[in-house]
């Protein structure tokens, strides 16, 4: 048995060393284990290279463009460092900018302020409830959860069809890859569609941006979002980087100080650019901490992706080779995804496969319907389980080939021992 438990930051084995620690917990079954993170699809560890960032930066800030003083002077800059760091991580063109944010559903939350009255929104109810819900219910079109990538493409064309006649722009909301089942959206197949009909696009990429490279243009759409605690970065800080058009012209998202041009007693003007829905003393170690997370990214994208793609293939196959589970996809078995995997264990409630998980062998994972309420469902009513909600493992740079081994083992332990 192990003496107590000690806490110190580790270098883990994995291709990228992340924050942790090797706090061994004891579990039900008497042994002493360290947590196997598999909740990665809620939030990532911070990469060791982002702690030191902020650590660095801990030293001297202040809130940004706040005048010539030293403090905010090296504030400003790393600010605007950190800004221009996730504009070449997102690929922006010319007419793009970046805002920071707190998460992707601030920045969704942030466009829908910004849309022109009379946009139509169209999107699937495969959506995560951050992109799902912030339309006006009165101009939104929801289009249901397609049962292969042909539908997806007949459903948005229909989508799209029926809504041509409207007067003012329409906005088609995609998804980079879906937080329940992993699996990446045929972008390059929706994308021509939705621009052919001359609809504009904001892309969710908050389960995109840890496991593939982003670029507006090469994707094509208008807009992409995502979150800093989902790409190995701390909580807090988020972003929206796009077209600057509909945001120059929208009414602030955030009034206050730094979003303002001019105030005088005749009135106020705004900033354009960021700064206009950015009011208030921003996130400035967020930010920073964001941008070290995606210039680390960048930098060993193709050792995380072979790491990656190992992860995927040994979780999806271990995970559907073990009787009585039930893995769910929305575009078919063989669909590419990200390391991330929803299911359910015939016969036992997932709270009860979660609990079990973490009580008897220190795996940590996710049930629920993991914000995504409508998909869920559809995904249950499909495979015809009795379950009303799923387990989700969602594996990344924390996880070691052990723990791999250990989920697995354990998940066909609670299968054979069954309800
Ligand atoms: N979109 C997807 C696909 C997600 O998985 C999540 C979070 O789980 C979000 C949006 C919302 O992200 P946040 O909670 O960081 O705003």
């Amino acid at each position: 048995m192990s003496t107590a438990p000690v806490i110190h930051l580790r270098h883990s084995s994995t291709v990228l060393p992340v924050v942790g620690s090797e706090q061994r917990v004891p579990t039900l079954l008497g042994e002493w284990l360290d947590v196997a993170n598999f909740d990665h699809g809620a939030s990532t560890p911070a990469l060791l290279a982002v702690a030191d960032a902020v650590e660095r930066a801990s030293t001297t800030y202040s809130s940004v463009h706040r005048g010539k003083g030293w403090n905010s002077r090296v504030s400003s800059a790393l600010y605007e460092a950190a800004r221009a760091e996730v504009a070449t991580f997102v690929g922006a063109r010319e007419d793009d900018e970046v805002i920071f944010t707190r998460n992707t559903t601030d920045s969704f939350n942030l466009l829908a302020r910004a849309l022109p009255r009379d946009t139509t929104v169209i999107v699937f109810e495969t959506e995560h409830h951050a992109t799902l819900l912030p339309w006006p219910a009165r101009n939104t079109v929801r289009l249901p959860v397609p049962a292969s990538v042909a539908d997806a493409e007949a459903l948005l064309r229909t989508g799209l069809k029926e809504t041509a006649h409207l007067r003012g722009p329409r906005l088609v909301i995609l998804n980079g890859a879906s937080n329940v089942t992993g699996e990446y959206w045929p972008l390059d197949r929706l994308v021509p569609i939705a621009r052919r009909a001359g609809a504009r696009i904001a892309l969710d990429a908050a389960q995109l941006a840890p496991h593939a490279p982003l670029d507006l243009a090469a994707l094509d759409v208008d807009w992409i979002a995502f979150s800093g605690h989902k790409l190995y970065a701390p909580y807090g800080a988020g972003v929206l980087a796009g077209r600057r058009d509909w945001l120059d012209k929208a009414a602030p998202y955030l009034s206050g100080g730094g979003a303002t041009a001019t105030v005088t007693t005749q009135g106020t003007t705004w900033q354009t650019g960021p700064a206009r829905h950015e009011a208030g003393s921003p996130n400035v170690l967020g930010a920073i901490a964001l941008a070290a997370a995606c210039a680390t990214l960048r930098e060993h994208r193709r050792l995380v992706t072979h790491r990656e793609e190992d992860l995927t293939e040994r979780l999806v196959e271990g995970l559907r080779a073990i009787d009585g589970v039930e893995t769910f996809s929305i575009f078919g078995e063989d669909h590419d995804r990200a390391p991330v995997v929803s299911f359910v264990i015939d016969g036992l409630e997932p709270g009860l496969v979660s609990a079990a998980l973490s009580a008897e062998h220190a795996i940590a994972v996710r049930d629920g319907k993991f914000c995504a309420h409508l998909l869920v469902d559809a995904l249950l009513e499909d495979a015809g389980v009795e379950a009303r909600s799923a387990v989700r493992v969602s594996a990344g740079l924390a996880n070691t080939d052990e723990h791999i081994e250990r989920l697995l083992n354990a998940v066909e332990s609670l299968a054979t021992r069954g309800p």
